[in-house]
């Protein structure tokens, strides 16, 4: 039954399920495509987006993470016409179209039903530090506000004690079944993270006496770490870090174990020592995505490169929440909001056929690399592409910078992830 005090007028109803980098393009993408042809309304726990790719960085700046990264995204949707419902979504309901609701501002509210004509997924997923013996005793991580302050607080209020450091990610669990060629190669779900930690983090220990970039060790499931920038992206980087600066490195040792207080133990029966446990963890669907008849058999949702479910191609879903999301990565997401939001203009006759565009993986990021310089990477190497570029300069850092402020001052629509910007500036000089 269609909620009318919600959804209101006949016109298509687009519902949009989480509201962070994939949703939020997703709205305001859908928006300008279909200017008043639809009605929509997003559906977020919370209203503000995590800015989570700056969190190292400002971790490692010694600024709380919280106070810099969170961005209201509501006057935005406000400005677009679309509705905000601050919620949890409980359950979706494929066959008839409706998803349950509960308002999450306060407990005790009570469930509420939407219907929807084009349900838009981007709920992310899980990261499930939870599967990892002894991560909430002696982790460390940098994937939000919470975790990141913790290590702040560890580095900068005299706790660290000068000891080894360990910093990678876990195994990623992937359901190949019906997935391109290229998911195969790929380990981990989220490797820029401790390249750009590694390279920081080790700035900061030789600034502050603390210790050098001999401290620190790298460490992957795969053969190679970041493999998924592109094999030969991923040896420069190791050339770099391990060659060049000291820090170590062990690879192809699993997935991680366990954590103790004194350090790692890996899956293939290595161990080592580390006083801070730096982990990316795997990502898993949420537990309401399990089970459904659009999902994978882990809970990721199957969708064709057009962002649709093929069952059910009402159903579309972009950013981490999508099975062809690997590695997990904000611009990935960001690309398919663009996508999906050409499809629902496509099908309501407001654009050609030919305007549609298909998702085709490209990474592209900014990453932190300490002493006020930063790293460029923009690659399609792991996904059959031809290019691979990588730079380093202080011109990264302050793009790195910049595109955080573009982000927040647009609301969540700069130019294709900073992508045209940073083509301008980077790629051709
Ligand atoms: C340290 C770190 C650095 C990174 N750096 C980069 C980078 O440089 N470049 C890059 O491209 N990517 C980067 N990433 C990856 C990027 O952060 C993710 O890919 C991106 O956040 C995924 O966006 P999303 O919108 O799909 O999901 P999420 O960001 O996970 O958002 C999901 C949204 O759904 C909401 N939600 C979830 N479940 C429910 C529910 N049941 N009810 C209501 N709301 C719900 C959440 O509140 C959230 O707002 C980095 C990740 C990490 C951890």
């Amino acid at each position: 039954m269609k909620d009318q005090a919600i959804v209101g007028k006949a016109k298509p109803h687009v519902l949009i399920l989480g509201c962070n980098f994939a949703g939020l393009t997703a709205a305001r993408l859908i928006r300008e495509e279909c200017k008043d042809n639809v009605d929509i309304t997003v559906v977020d726990r919370k209203p503000y987006l995590v800015f989570v790719p700056n969190i190292p960085l400002e971790v490692l700046s010694n600024h709380d993470p919280i106070s810099k990264l969170h961005m209201n995204f509501y006057p935005f949707l406000v400005k677009d016409k679309s509705v905000f419902l601050q919620a949890e979504v409980k359950e979706i309901n494929v066959d008839g179209k409706q998803v349950t609701i509960v308002p999450s501002e306060r407990p005790g509210a009570a469930s509420e039903k939407l219907q929807y004509d084009y349900l838009v997924i981007a709920l992310g997923a899980k990261l499930d530090y939870e599967a990892i013996p002894g991560f909430g005793e002696y982790g460390s991580t940098v994937s939000d506000t919470y975790y990141g302050n913790k290590l702040r607080r560890y580095l900068f209020e005299g706790h660290y004690k000068g000891g080894p450091i360990a910093i990678g990610s876990c195994a990623a669990k992937i359901d190949l079944k019906g997935k391109p060629d290229w998911m195969k190669g790929m380990d981990t779900y989220c490797d820029g993270p401790p390249l750009e930690v590694s390279l920081s983090l080790s700035t900061l220990l030789s600034d502050k006496k603390w210790g050098t970039p001999k401290n620190i060790t790298l460490f992957t499931p795969g053969e190679v770490i970041a493999s998924d920038a592109g094999i030969p992206l991923a040896k420069e980087f190791l050339h770099m870090t391990v060659d060049g600066m000291g820090m170590g490195y062990k690879n192809n040792v699993g997935d991680v174990k366990e954590l103790t207080k004194d350090g790692i133990v890996f899956a293939n029966g290595d161990s080592m020592e580390a006083e801070i446990k730096i982990v990316m963890p795997n990502w898993t669907p949420h537990t309401l995505m399990k089970g459904l008849s659009i999902c994978d058999s882990l809970g990721y949702v199957n969708t064709d490169a057009y962002m649709r479910n093929p069952d059910h191609p009402e159903i579309l879903c972009v950013g981490d929440s999508n099975g062809l999301t690997a590695p997990k990565l904000g611009a990935f997401g960001d690309m398919q909001a663009r996508v999906a939001a050409k499809q629902i203009a496509k099908d309501l006759g407001l654009i050609a056929a030919i305007e549609a565009i298909e998702f085709k993986p490209v990474v592209m990021c900014f990453g932190d690399a300490g002493d006020g310089k930063g790293f460029y990477i923009h690659s399609d190497l792991a996904f059959g592409g031809k290019m691979g570029i990588m730079k380093m300069g202080r011109l990264y850092y302050d793009m790195k910078l910049a595109f955080k402020e573009m982000y927040f001052m647009t609301g969540g629509r700069p130019p294709a992830w900073g992508m045209e910007l940073s083509e301008l500036v980077t790629d051709k000089i």
